[in-house]
């Protein structure tokens, strides 16, 4: 079992738990080095912070920034990165208020097909915290009695022609690796098996031109074992981990009890011949 969970959510994005209360489970379940990493948002880092010293557990500045690469939706991982960097901050500020202005056009979609009320709905789960998302959706969707649960959703809504679908046009490859480079982080391709999924995935050619872009920007790490990974794909991105010399990278991307695959402090070991992410941090020490 790894005692590193590198990639997790709290109410600051489409967590369910406060940062004190994620960082408190962590440690009950043996997590000894933790990031977090909202979705476009930093507000969650300076709480799970203190709320790890209390716990004496090492805490990992981190984020997760939502990318449009091609007609890709990507998710690039910074680690390590420091929040008070600008162009940092205002490149997530920028992303926020796209959601903001998406969220609108989900709703719009949503009452079209008969569905009302969902962007009150939506931002009662938000809060008025900055960052608003599909998940608020889902979980006004599911409150609604139109789902069973947050995964069906993204089944029936909110995905390419169905309702609730808005086509979103996210930060550039380029800025997001370098608003985190920039800030002293490391660059982390979130899970990668997401993108390669039959039919409307990319195949493994664009996958290796994506690794050889993402690596020529600064890129330095790929999720190999992480909450939406099959122990066949922990093996598979391994392969391209060591084929493009990246680091390996494990998050549980871990959003609350009951909404997702994997809970805190409960991933397996990389397989053989990775080397890890955090060799990069602690050769800089
Ligand atoms: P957004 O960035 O607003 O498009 O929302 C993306 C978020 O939706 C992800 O971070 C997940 O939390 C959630 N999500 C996406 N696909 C699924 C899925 N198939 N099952 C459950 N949650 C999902
Ligand atoms: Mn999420
Ligand atoms: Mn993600
Ligand atoms: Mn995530």
């Amino acid at each position: 079992m790894l005692d590193y969970d590198l990639h997790c959510h709290s109410t600051f994005s489409d967590g369910l738990l406060s940062p004190t209360a994620l960082v408190a489970r962590a440690a009950e379940r043996g997590v000894k080095f933790l990031a977090l990493t909202d979705h476009d948002d930093l507000s969650g880092l300076t709480e799970a912070s203190d709320a790890a010293k209390q716990h004496g557990m090492q805490f990992i500045n981190g984020v997760e920034i939502s990318v449009t690469w091609r007609s890709h939706t990507l998710h690039i991982i910074g680690l390590h990165i420091d929040p008070s960097h600008r162009p940092l901050t205002e490149g997530l500020r920028s992303i926020r208020d796209g959601r903001g202005a998406r969220a609108q056009l989900m709703a719009d979609s949503l009452a079209k097909s008969g569905i009302h009320g969902s962007l009150e709905g939506a931002y009662r789960y938000a809060g008025n915290r900055g960052m608003i998302g599909r998940t608020h959706f889902a979980r006004f969707l599911v409150e609604q009695g139109h789902c069973r649960d947050v995964r069906s959703v993204f089944k029936n809504y909110l995905v390419k022609n169905k309702p609730g679908y808005a086509a979103h046009h996210w930060a550039s490859l380029q800025d997001a690796v370098s608003w985190i480079s920039g800030s002293g982080g490391f660059p982390v391709l979130a899970h990668p098996g997401r993108y390669t999924v039959a039919r409307k995935g990319m195949g493994q050619k664009t996958m290796r031109e994506l690794l050889g872009e993402f690596i020529n920007l600064g890129g330095q790490g790929i999720e190999v074992v992480c909450g939406s990974h099959t122990p066949e794909q922990y093996v598979e991105f391994a392969r391209y981990a060591k084929e493009f010399n990246l680091l390996a990278s494990c998050g549980s991307d871990f959003h609350g009890p009951g909404e997702s695959y994997r809970d805190l402090g409960r991933l397996p070991d990389f397989p053989l011949d990775c080397r890890p992410i955090w060799l990069a941090w602690e050769a800089k020490r």
